[in-house]
């Protein structure tokens, strides 16, 4: 592999970013427009929001809008609208993966001229095959690794490029919950930074996105946590550090099961036809974690003023007990908590 360079604008435009850094505070809510935000969604934008203010910082609001067939007409503009009635305002102009495509695709051609990348021409149907039955991570066994790299059309097909991603561990500071890591080989892998369709995969574009944005503070669900690796991998070839993540639970109902299918994907329509109005539905949302008691009708300037980061950190770190008791022994929670508050001064 030779060293990477960059061109140029593209170097400039990362500067400007880690300026943007050095700044202050940034956050970011970054939803995909393929429908209308459901419950836990609206749950991660409260909460992403309210550090941001308490931070005195900026929240962007971005969309993830790369996958266009997943796109839905009219979920960009209700996802907004969805968020103002909530009274969450976000900073400046919402931001647009598809704008971005060609700073991506300079990134790429860099990433594979320096040779970071090897195409792979694997079936989904092949990996799904050999990969481990019980889920989990599923790590791309690096079957086209070593192959002489032909980038070009087979049978007509293109390859996908994965990252050839370094061994080693792949560190973060994480806000809430156990020590950011996962190693490179067994917990990541070759991960696809450009899809056989063409498409821009969700790890570079995310990953570009935090650092030329200048994000400090990434707050989003569980779900998300393993995509951390691969995408702090892609910032550490660019030499440039990762955000600090805060990973939020997923939202479990009163009893601590998973929602269904139907409770998980309900959204604003839901809470208004059952009379809710904004007050009672950030009430639900903050109540879902005990920051408040049920039932609570209150503002999200109101939660604001309210709470205190140290009551969130705590209230999240419980939720985890709660679905992880295992956590409890692995991390006092006590202990993780006043060293993040001494961080966070
Ligand atoms: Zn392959």
């Amino acid at each position: 592999m030779s060293s990477l360079l960059l061109p140029s604008h593209l170097e400039e435009i990362l500067a400007r970013g880690q300026r943007l850094r050095e700044a202050g505070y940034r956050g970011r809510f970054a939803p995909s427009p393929t429908g209308p935000l459901h419950r836990g969604n609206l749950r991660t934008a409260l909460l992403s929001w309210l550090e941001a203010r308490w931070q005195d910082g900026e929240w962007l609001l971005r969309l993830d809008d790369l996958d266009v067939p997943r796109n839905r007409p009219g979920a960009e503009g209700a996802i907004q609208a969805d968020l103002l009635w909530l009274g969450l305002n976000w900073d400046g102009q919402p931001l647009r993966q598809s704008d971005n495509r060609g700073i991506y695709a300079t990134l790429l051609s860099a990433l594979r001229r320096a040779g970071h990348l090897y195409p792979c021409r694997c079936s989904r149907r092949l990996l799904a095959d050999i990969s481990a039955p019980h889920g989990g991570l599923t790590v791309y066994p690096g079957l086209c690794r070593q192959r002489q790299p032909q980038w070009g059309w087979q049978q007509g097909r293109l390859p996908s490029w994965r990252l050839r991603l370094p061994p080693g561990p792949l560190h973060w500071q994480e806000q809430f919950c156990e020590l950011g890591q996962l190693d490179g080989a067994t917990e990541v892998g070759d991960v696809v930074l450009r899809r056989a369709d063409g498409v821009v995969a969700y790890h570079l574009a995310t990953a570009l996105d935090e650092l030329i944005h200048g994000i400090t503070d990434v707050v989003r669900g569980d779900d998300l946590w393993s995509s951390t690796g691969p995408q702090v991998a892609v910032m550490a070839l660019l030499r440039l550090p990762p955000p600090r993540y805060a990973h939020l639970p997923l939202w479990r109902s009163a009893g601590g099961q998973r929602l269904s299918k139907r409770e998980g994907t309900e959204g604003l329509a839901a809470y208004r036809e059952r009379g809710m109005d904004a007050a009672a539905v950030v009430g639900e949302l903050a109540a879902s974690l005990a920051l408040v008691p049920a039932g609570s009708r209150l503002s999200a300037g109101e939660l604001l003023a309210e709470l205190k980061p140290a009551n969130l950190a705590a209230a999240i770190q419980t939720a985890r007990v709660r679905m992880n008791p295992r956590l409890q022994e692995m991390q006092p929670p006590q202990k993780q908590m006043k060293a993040q508050m001494k961080k966070s001064k």
